[in-house]
């Protein structure tokens, strides 16, 4: 990677500003359901505290809209870490005012204190150079470790790095290594599966990876597009139709760059969008009436295998189906399977997808699951991420 890390600085009893993404989900009654956020910013911690830093978090938890509100405070974070690292986490009351001042001032080489939720704040999302700069005056270094929100360019992901030195954290850094590795110089075959709710969500993945893959594996609604493009009879499924020539001009790309475009083969097909819908097989481009595709089918599962099985290099996004169902998870859970125990070095991204893998059971055989969501698509398009691009380079 072009950019200094952690590791680049010198830390050792400066103020250490680390932006990290604990936006985790929390139930009613004000509990933590995942912590997977939180253990994923544990090395830069550890290593910030080791090397005697006084660490100060920040970070967004849902979307309070610009106001103090305590459904959304991140005072349930700050006591789950403090289990996690067994050291106190100091909380703040607010972000940029009395409390934050205080807490950071009087903050021991070692210690960590947390922000209150920093989209209490509208400046956050408008990037207001003010507030970014009150939030640096807490600190004198600025680790970003947040590669979830990375894609933003809000004020503690990318504006504060104006005001103080600004470095790589380590779960951003081996987040763009990792996928940087496999991106710039993928080991042939390079084979792409892609599914999920739609095309347009992924024009641009499915646009950048065309020019670099050898196969393109397509399910999920996303596939019903394709085959709708194609002529086929789609019955219930879901397909957008204002996506058809979009499809059309995906798939005449793939033949000239010769790229393998596999669709599926077979479907299987559901009366209705329930859990406990009946369920029988069809062909993919016959879909009976009164029917809908929820998952693909035996014959495709195979057609994927076998191209997944010589894959030297797998880069996944999207289910294959309506993997919350568990009636038409089959597909998704098989594939999982098959990219986890083949030979090929494999990246996992999207919110859905990292929950089917998952729930796989298959998660650990992954080479890298991208921890990002919006974040991981626009690095698999080739975008800059504002929240990378304003970190200091390597000299
Ligand atoms: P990710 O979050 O991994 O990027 P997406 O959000 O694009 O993935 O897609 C996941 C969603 O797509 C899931 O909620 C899943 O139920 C839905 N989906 C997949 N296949 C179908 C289908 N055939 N019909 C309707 N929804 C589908
Ligand atoms: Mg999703």
């Amino acid at each position: 990677m072009n950019k200094k890390t952690f590791k680049d600085v010198d830390v050792k009893g400066k103020k250490v500003l680390v932006r990290v993404d604990f936006n985790v989900p929390i139930d009613e009654g004000g509990n933590i359901t995942d912590d997977t956020r939180i253990k994923a910013v544990l090395p830069t911690i550890n290593y910030l505290v080791s090397h005697k830093a006084k660490v100060i978090l920040c970070s967004h938890l849902g979307r309070p809209e610009g106001m103090f509100n305590p459904k959304f405070t991140l005072a349930p974070v700050a006591k789950r870490l403090s289990e996690l690292i067994d050291q106190p986490v100091y909380m703040a009351s607010d972000v940029i005012g009395d409390s934050a001042k205080e807490l950071s001032a009087n903050l021991k080489a070692g210690e960590i204190m947390m922000l209150e939720n920093v989209r209490f704040h509208k400046e956050e999302e408008e990037n207001d150079p003010r507030f970014a700069a009150d939030l640096a005056n807490l600190a004198e270094i600025y680790v970003n470790d947040a590669f979830g929100t990375a894609h933003r360019a809000h004020a503690s992901t990318a504006g504060v790095a104006c005001y103080l030195p600004a470095v790589a954290g380590f779960l951003m850094s081996s987040e763009i290594v990792a996928m940087s590795k496999v991106l710039d110089n993928p080991k042939p075959p390079f084979v792409v599966i892609l599914g999920g709710a739609k095309v347009s969500d992924k024009i641009g993945v499915i646009t950048r990876l065309l020019s670099k893959a050898n196969t393109i594996l397509i399910g999920g609604a996303m596939a019903n597009t394709f085959i709708a493009a194609k002529g086929g009879k789609l019955a219930l499924s879901r397909f957008e139709k204002d996506k058809l020539e979009v499809a059309k001009k995906i798939l005449d790309e793939a033949d000239r760059k010769n790229v393998k475009i596999v669709l599926p083969v077979d479907f299987v097909v559901a009366s209705e969008f329930a859990p406990d819908s009946k369920k029988k097989v069809t062909n993919s481009y016959d879909v009976p009436d009164g029917y809908q595709a929820l998952d693909i089918g035996p014959k495709t599962i195979r057609l994927f295998k076998a191209e997944i099985k010589n894959a030297a290099t797998i880069v996944w996004n999207g289910p294959m189906g309506v993997y919350e169902f568990p009636r038409f998870k089959k597909g998704t859970m098989k594939i999982a399977k098959y990219v986890a125990t083949s030979k090929a070095v494999s990246i996992v991204g999207g919110g859905d997808s990292i929950s089917a893998v998952n729930a796989s059971g298959y998660a650990s055989r992954i080479s890298h699951i991208s921890t990002g969501g919006g974040a991981t698509l626009k690095f698999l398009e080739g975008a800059n991420l504002p929240g990378v691009e304003m970190l200091l380079d390597k000299d």
